[in-house]
């Protein structure tokens, strides 16, 4: 229950329309794009950053605890108000403004990824992190989870394309990091401490986003496999040749297979596992380019590797990937663990074994050029069995995956849904580090807590 003060003042200083208390609004800031649900006990919808410290001092005042919000499109339960007390939704922060001689762009929180996209393009630019959630997620959500997306391999995540910010802490104080231009060494990296924070450290009310030119052309190869260690060996290949592929990602045999069911002419008839990779630059850059990486994938597993100039259509398939499974699996385990590419064999091959182990269906796919792989465990939960072979089967893959040297997350987060395993790749000292870190920023523990560390 919020207490009678908080909610008088709360109302007092916010007109009506940016308050919901009413349970049935609450409810629509109660899920995310993993399994839970949890409704905030109040929404609120802030103008502005002097809003935004406001709500933060009341909740510190009254010990409410505060959620941040952007779209709500996170898989990992980070904007699940799990202990109740505010949502803080950003989605009616909506400015941005272009400054081309700087080659940044200034946006508040609510913004959508797309939208920076379409504002960049109109001046030949475009801001690298790009999920395929970009139509409906927020730049302020893209840097508390550090979002990447297929032409990360070339371009790197979030944390690579933001200069500064301004956040308002846990403790209610509003802080400036970073700076404006593209060189800056003043004081600690605050701003890449807060990005990736899932919203435990600050809320952010402002970024200034590096953009990058627009290649001049693109060009596509599409690759497909007999097995998927030809296609393991052929990433492998692929990326220690020096030409970055500004894509490269990797479907299974049943990510196909789903893919099949919507447009059975897109992937070729024989394939088990295919590759498709984009090239980017100048002409000629791509010129040079795609005859190196068509030669490193033509390996004895290859079954053909065809140049596409226009892979829209693939891409199109691709990114229905996530929305098709959930049509099979609306509750279904959905990981994005990261390995070195070279462990990529080893990691292909013990997923496949595990998954028979547990007798669990699993489809892969995603961002080999990163070794970032989207691990589904098509479990129903409900089926009490299925959940507990589930969760081994994941308990597994998550221990692989630190034996391989790589992580356990690439881009989702750790949320709540991961929390548990977080100990398997952080050691007790640096934890101890960053929960100290995050009393620095939140001394009384009420900004997304319970988030990120075990209970
Ligand atoms: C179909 C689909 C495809 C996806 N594809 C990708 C992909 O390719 N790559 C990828 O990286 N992700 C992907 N995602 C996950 C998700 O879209 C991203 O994590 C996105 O960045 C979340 O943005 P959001 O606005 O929805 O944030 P939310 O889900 O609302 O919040 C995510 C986290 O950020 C925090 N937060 C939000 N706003 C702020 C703020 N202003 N200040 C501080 N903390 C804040 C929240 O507390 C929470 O911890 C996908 C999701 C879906 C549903």
């Amino acid at each position: 229950m919020l207490p009678r003060e908080f909610l008088d003042t709360i109302t007092a200083k916010f007109s009506a329309n940016n308050v919901f208390t009413d349970a049935v609004d609450c409810y629509a800031y109660a899920y995310d794009n993993s399994r839970r649900i949890s409704p905030p006990e109040m929404v609120i919808f802030p103008l502005d950053v002097k809003q935004i410290q406001l709500v933060m001092q009341l909740c510190n005042q009254y010990r409410v605890p505060v959620t941040p919000r952007g779209r709500g499109t996170g898989t990992a339960g980070g904007s699940l108000p799990e202990r109740g007390g505010v949502a803080l939704s950003l989605e009616r922060m909506c400015g941005f403004h272009m400054d081309a001689a700087n080659r940044v762009m200034v946006s508040e929180p609510g913004v959508l990824n797309q939208q920076i996209q379409d504002e960049a393009r109109r001046h030949g630019f475009f801001w690298p992190p790009d999920p395929s959630s970009a139509a409906y997620c927020t730049v302020g959500g893209n840097l508390a989870t550090s979002a990447g997306g297929p032409h990360a391999v070339k371009y790197g995540t979030t944390r690579d394309h933001v200069l500064g910010l301004t956040a308002v802490t846990g403790a209610g104080e509003i802080i400036k990091t970073g700076c404006y231009t593209t060189k800056g060494v003043v004081g600690y990296d605050l701003t890449r401490l807060i990005i990736g924070s899932e919203g435990t450290l600050a809320v952010i009310s402002e970024c200034t986003l590096k953009l990058t030119p627009l290649p001049s052309a693109i060009s596509g190869i599409v690759a497909h496999y007999r097995d998927a260690e030809s296609c393991a060996d052929a990433i492998i290949r692929i990326m220690s040749q020096p030409h970055t592929p500004s894509a490269l990602e990797f479907l299974d045999r049943g990510s196909l297979n789903l893919i099949r069911t919507r447009n059975p002419h897109v992937v070729p008839s024989d394939a088990t596992t295919l590759l498709m990779i984009e090239i980017d630059g100048s002409e000629s850059e791509i010129s040079t380019a795609q005859n190196a990486i068509l030669s490193a994938c033509k390996n004895s597993g290859c079954l053909g590797a065809t140049i596409v100039p226009d892979i829209d259509s693939l891409w199109i398939a691709r990114k229905t990937l996530s929305p098709l499974l959930k049509d099979i699996a609306p509750k279904k385990i959905n990981e994005d663990i990261v390995v070195p590419v070279s462990r990529l064999p080893e990691l292909l091959a013990n997923l496949s074994r595990l998954a028979t182990k547990y007798e669990v269906a699993n489809v892969n796919f995603g961002h080999a050029g990163n070794g970032n792989i989207h691990v589904n465990l098509l479990i129903d939960p409900d089926d009490k069995d299925q959940l507990r072979r589930g969760e081994l089967c994941l308990n597994e893959i998550f221990d692989l995956v630190i034996s391989l040297n790589g992580t356990l997350s690439g881009e989702h987060g750790i949320g709540s849904e991961k929390r548990a395993y977080i100990g398997k790749e952080i050691d007790d000292a640096t934890i101890t580090l960053m929960k100290s870190i995050k009393r620095v920023f939140d001394p009384e523990n009420i900004l997304n807590p319970g988030k990120l560390f075990p209970n």
